[in-house]
């Protein structure tokens, strides 16, 4: 069964985000690690397209919105290092053991969210070791913040990505549903990736300063 989403007050979206942020620092004990490298890891590529409603490729969506992240960051004075910058291929096992070649980095995988029936809707992002939830916590409330999409929360799963990353905080944001109607339209506009993307470098620069 599919949690039922009732529409929500901006207001209520910015003080659950605001929550969310004020729950991480006082129930958290891991400090956000100094970094100055930013991992980005746009899911999917090539025969493997992700989520896929007719010609709505979710491989094309991370790619575009990672590429979109990468060039905030940059302005920040990050380094960025993408897993992959062209619709190409990439196994996980590759993606995770770039996510642990650098030192003072941070990783984050770009992905967007499917379910049947088309019900699910907003935005979530995963985590697997305590020592990411910080991370996790800050680019969920500004991508939501940024969006204005159904805040789902921050999750612990077990995805390869985040459990194989063992060396930097790791993170796996899912900005929207493919299989929704009205979150695909709005994923289909460049408008509404800038905002995805600008939501998900506000939370890593946020983040960043909370060291
Ligand atoms: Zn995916």
């Amino acid at each position: 069964m599919l949690p039922v989403f009732r529409p929500r007050h901006r207001l209520h979206r910015l003080l659950t985000a605001l929550s969310l942020l004020l729950a991480a620092t006082l129930f958290s004990s891991a400090a956000a690690s100094a970094f100055d490298t930013v991992i980005l890891d746009p899911g999917h590529g090539a025969h493997d397209r992700g989520a896929a409603i007719g010609y709505v490729y979710e491989k094309h969506l991370a790619l575009d919105t990672a590429r979109r992240v990468e060039q905030l960051l940059k302005k920040e004075g990050l380094n960025v290092i993408m897993s992959r910058s062209r619709d190409v291929f990439i196994p996980l096992h590759d993606r995770s053991a770039l996510g642990n070649s650098r030192r003072n980095a941070i990783f984050v995988s770009i992905h967007y969210n499917y379910n049947r029936g088309g019900s699910g809707a907003g935005a979530e992002t995963y985590y697997h070791f305590s020592s990411s939830y910080m991370l996790a916590a800050y680019i969920q409330a500004y991508l939501v913040q940024r969006s204005s999409m159904t805040n789902r929360g921050v999750k612990s799963a077990n995805f390869h990505v985040i459990r194989a990353t063992t060396k930097n905080p790791a993170v796996l944001v899912e900005c929207g549903f493919v299989s929704n109607s009205s979150e695909r339209a709005r994923m289909m506009t460049g408008e509404f990736r800038k905002r995805i993307a600008e939501g998900i470098a506000q939370g890593i620069i946020a983040y960043k300063k909370s060291n």
